[in-house]
């Protein structure tokens, strides 16, 4: 089973790597919910990690996240500090990642925070930086409270964590609706990677009907950046086209020589020849230069004598008839 589960992971860690350009070591955002959870049940945080992606992992703590497990940690009366909670490891094994929201760089509420971060522009949702999300469920309080007078507390409690679960919840869900953002989310003590997101998997089935598609006229777009790359695909077939004016250009030399002796040498050029050929002929420089020196032969021979006009008019039809053997 564990076998099982550590292939289907590899396999979707490879999809994200292909579909969004996710690299090892990838950058993990932990959340508060994400630590409290790890440190419940035991688990190791970096082997944990890498074992659910099956690859190295650069686990990263926002400030902001920081902010939110010092705020529901006691007060040290000796230093006036919160206490550092169990959970949190230390900065050698989970470093901060800085990040300012506003002027005064402020911690600001962590599930925005995290948010902003996966997806910097809230209208274009794209995870630039390549974070993988590992979040859970807040840790469920059991204390006790029997006393009558308690009974209110008990409620506040209550509620408070149903907030913090409806939160959990929220971070997640619009974690999803972010294409390419993998979720590692610890469930009843298993550290799970979430399947690909419905936004997530309509951008690798755009990427891979790309890839099927290649040379088929009229293809569907997906979005501009693939518009683009099927213009550069569509370049190559017309650089192939273009090996057409190139036997004119080599015709010219010869032309001196021996006129049908020209007319044969195409055919037999090698698939390379004619490639590099290709290449000396897309110059603009070398076009440029030929279009000219063809109206200017045009020009001296209506003023010179009619029977070089002839021999050019005979070159010319040559020429097209070469295009089509070549
Ligand atoms: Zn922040």
């Amino acid at each position: 089973m564990r076998a099982k589960r550590s292939k289907k992971y590899r396999k979707l860690m490879h999809q994200y790597e292909l579909t969004f350009g996710f690299r090892e070591a990838y950058q993990v955002l932990v959340d508060s919910n994400f630590l409290q959870a790890v440190h419940n049940f035991k688990m190791d945080l970096m082997p944990a990690l890498e074992r659910t992606v099956q690859g190295q992992v650069k686990p990263l703590l926002t400030k902001c996240s920081l902010a939110a497990i010092m705020a529901s940690q006691p007060i040290n009366p000796k230093t006036g500090q919160p206490y550092r909670p169990f959970h949190l490891p230390p900065p050698t094994i989970l470093p901060l990642r800085h990040c300012s929201h506003n002027e005064r760089s402020e911690p600001i509420d962590e599930v925005d925070c995290l948010l902003s971060l996966l997806s910097p522009n809230a209208d274009a949702k794209k995870n630039k930086e390549h974070y993988i999300l590992a979040t859970a469920d807040p840790a469920v309080k059991k204390v006790d409270r029997n006393d009558n007078q308690q009974r209110k507390r008990k409620r506040d409690d209550e509620r408070a964590e149903e907030q913090a679960l409806r939160r959990a919840r929220t971070l997640r869900v619009r974690a999803r609706a972010i294409p390419g953002v993998p979720i590692i989310y610890v469930k009843r003590s298993v550290m799970v990677l979430e399947p690909m997101s419905t936004p997530s998997e309509n951008i690798r089935e755009g990427v891979e009907r790309e890839k099927l598609g290649v040379g088929l006229p009229e293809k569907p777009r997906v979005n501009t950046e693939d518009a683009a790359e099927g213009a550069e695909k569509k370049k190559k077939p017309s650089v192939k086209k273009a090996k057409a004016p190139n036997p004119l250009s080599m015709k010219k030399p010869k032309k001196r020589t021996q006129e049908p002796g020209a007319a044969k040498t195409p055919k037999k050029k090698d698939p390379t020849e004619v490639s590099k050929e290709s290449e000396t002929a897309e110059k603009p420089d070398g076009e440029e230069a030929e279009a000219p020196k063809n109206k200017r032969r045009r020009r001296h021979h209506k003023s010179g004598p009619r029977e070089g006009n002839e021999d050019d008019a005979l070159s010319t039809e040559a020429g097209p008839a070469m295009e089509v053997d070549a």
